[in-house]
């Protein structure tokens, strides 16, 4: 540990002098990931600044916004144990059984919560529901400044601190701490300052969102369907209501936006089917760029990159946020009482490891999701059928997939 963090106590768990530093960590961007680091690191007796650009505003077009986010059971000990979820529990949705199936071929999964032993196969909530959640904990938490808006313009660092510029009010601010961590989001400033590469993968297509209600009550089931041109997905919210997502590639996406309701429902249709009766009150649709990015180095020095910072996902396997949620929860469980360890270089560069070997997996298995579905030949589609239904009867195999989507690959 460097002069400028040195715990003179002799009593390890005695919490770092605070006295030459205006924080112990300023976090860049108050999305999930940044809201749910300060939650954390303030209950372990850390000096938080959360600096974020956009005033969370309902309606705001930022990651609040009216997405619906399918979060695994993993996030939610992780929420649980920040302690939001009791408050989060009147908007969730627990999704009590999954049905997969590829259009065009035999073969079809069916996961149940009950037959993998776990309360839930996932949770769905609204992403402005969960922002308003997480921001009411953060500003009733004492230790947590919050500067918003605000905005980071740089930051430069020795091995004794961080020293940082903001932008706050149109006034320019600078602030020193012991650590700053970039949960700002993939086109990440705190990145860009760190002059770190970021690796891109353009899946040529687009996910259409809304929210759609049917006929009949979804009973807690969500539905994944393959085709040859991109899943579409219904995902269970209150009795009636399902989120709707339909990918389509890039040169339909606008053509599916211009649609009547009627004309869109009849194209989602075709894919889906129709599984609780007619669909019916469909919401304005939105649109997003299917993209990976990836930045294999998440530690240079003092700085610490999270969540979309380092890694944005295909949102197939809905793996995004919940992945992003696993990088606060490594970070956390490493830190030694009185966070005595955390700018330790030792401590930094295991969480690192760790970090990169759970983003790996999550990519790997996600591609290799992606690449299987889109394969256009007929056998390579008799095969999938094969393999699903194969899922079917080998109860091992299919809980280590449920695994996967409800964990994460990394636990
Ligand atoms: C349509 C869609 C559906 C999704 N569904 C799922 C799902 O079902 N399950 C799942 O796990 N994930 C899902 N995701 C992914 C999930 O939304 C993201 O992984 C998550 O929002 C990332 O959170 P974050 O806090 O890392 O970054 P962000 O949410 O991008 O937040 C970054 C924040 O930083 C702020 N910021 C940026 N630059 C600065 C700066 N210089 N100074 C100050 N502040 C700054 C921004 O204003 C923003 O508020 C989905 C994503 C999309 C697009």
């Amino acid at each position: 540990m460097d002069a400028a963090t040195m715990n003179t106590s002799n009593n390890p768990a005695e919490p770092l002098d605070k006295t030459t530093f205006d924080t112990d960590v300023l976090i860049v961007g108050g999305g999930p990931v940044g809201l749910c680091l300060a939650l954390g690191l303030a209950q372990r007796g850390a000096k938080i600044t959360l600096v974020e650009a956009v005033e969370p505003e309902p309606g705001a077009a930022n990651s609040f916004d009216g997405r619906v986010l399918a979060l695994s059971e993993g996030s939610r000990v992780i929420l649980q144990d920040l302690g939001v979820w009791q408050a989060l529990l009147p908007f969730v949705t627990d999704i009590q059984h999954v049905h997969v199936s590829q259009q065009g071929y035999l073969g079809l999964t069916l996961m149940h919560a009950e037959e993998m032993d776990v309360p839930a196969l996932g949770y769905s909530i609204r992403a402005s529901d969960l922002g308003q959640m997480l921001w009411a904990a953060v500003r009733a938490e004492s230790a947590i400044d919050v500067r918003c808006p605000a905005k980071v313009i740089g930051f430069e660092q020795t091995d004794e601190a961080v020293t940082i510029s903001l932008e706050q009010q149109g006034q320019p601010v600078t602030l020193n701490a012991r650590l700053i961590v970039g949960a700002d989001g993939t086109d990440s400033q705190v990145r860009k300052t760190l002059g770190l590469p970021l690796q891109q993968k353009d899946y040529g297509a687009w996910a259409i969102l809304a929210q759609v209600e049917t006929e009949q009550p979804h009973q807690r089931w969500a539905f994944e369907r393959f085709t040859s041109e991109g899943p579409v997905a219904l995902l269970p919210l209150e009795t009636h209501s399902h989120k709707l997502v339909y990918v389509a590639p890039k040169a339909d996406y606008q053509k599916l936006l211009a649609l009547s309701d009627a004309d869109f429902i009849q194209a989602f249709v075709a894919k889906m089917g129709e599984r609780f009766g007619r669909y019916v009150n469909i919401s304005a649709r939105v649109a997003y760029p299917l993209k990976e990015t990836y930045v294999e180095r998440v530690v240079v020095g003092r700085a610490v990159l999270m969540g979309n910072a380092s890694h944005t996902q295909h949102p197939v396997a809905a793996q995004g946020l919940n992945l992003g949620l696993r990088d606060v929860e490594d970070f956390l469980q490493g830190l030694q009482p009185g966070l005595v360890n955390m700018t330790d270089a030792a401590f930094l560069q295991t969480y690192e490891q760790q970090r990169r070997r759970d983003h790996k997996k999550v990519m790997g298995l996600t591609d290799s999701l992606i690449r299987i579905f889109e394969h256009p030949s007929p056998l390579v589609g008799h095969a999938r059928g094969l393999a699903m239904m194969a899922l079917q009867v080998m109860p091992k195999l299919k809980k280590r997939l449920a695994r996967f989507s409800m964990q994460g690959a990394g636990k």
